[in-house]
């Protein structure tokens, strides 16, 4: 039996009426973006929430933002680690990294927040090199769906024991259970669960908000 409500426009709402506390900032960020091209890269501020509650639940201090796009995550992790705290956000878009920088700023985090304008897969790689691994406590994954694979792995080498890998977009929009989906990234994201499903390395969760979110923690 099917016990996931199907989340109508106002039942969603009501979701977000009833339990968003979205930073200021956060949501002019989100306002913005939305008038922008590829908006729908964003993710939802209830999936952002929740990643911010899950850092603090965690006690995270050194997250990876793989993937920034207009730097809604980044700015979610960055407002719920620690002064101290330190976010490597990856991105290769120039122009998009920009926005992101501008409402890191605006809401005074700016500073726990290191831009790579880089391939994510070298900056991960140097980060490795520089003997960070099993330093960080949180990696998001959100970025060309073809590494992900690579994301995850190179994720797992820099996380701590306990540390958590979230991974978006896992549902792609419900075609990875459409057997006539066409789409050619959707056998990589299939190909891509069915890995994780099998991983004994760490405890498994996947999420069916949003996109769909996977919660993988390292064993
Ligand atoms: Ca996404």
């Amino acid at each position: 039996m099917n016990k996931i409500l199907n989340l109508t426009p106002e039942l969603y709402q009501y979701v977000l009426d009833n339990s968003l506390r979205e930073h200021p900032v956060l949501t002019e960020l989100r306002q913005f973006t939305a008038t922008q091209r590829a908006a729908n890269m964003q993710i939802s501020p209830d999936q952002g929430q929740f990643m911010g509650w899950l850092l603090q639940l965690i006690g995270a201090k050194k997250t990876l933002d793989i993937g920034v796009f207009t730097g809604y995550s980044a700015l979610v992790a960055a407002l719920a680690i620690p002064d101290d705290g330190q976010v490597i956000a990856c991105d290769r878009n120039p122009d998009c990294t920009k926005i992101a920088q501008q409402y890191w700023q605006k809401a005074g985090v700016a500073y726990k927040i290191d831009l790579r304008l880089a391939d994510a897969l070298e900056t991960l790689d140097k980060l490795l090199a520089n003997g960070e691994a099993s330093t960080f406590d949180f990696s998001f994954i959100d970025a060309d769906k073809r590494n992900y694979i690579n994301y995850f792995e190179k994720s797992l080498m820099l996380l701590r024991q306990g540390g958590v890998i979230a991974i978006d977009n896992v549902l792609w929009s419900g075609r990875v259970a459409d057997p006539n989906d066409d789409d050619k990234r959707t056998p990589v994201i299939r190909a891509f669960n069915e890995t994780l499903h099998n991983d004994e390395r760490v405890d498994l969760s996947l999420l069916a908000i949003a996109d769909g979110l996977t919660l993988a923690r390292k064993l």
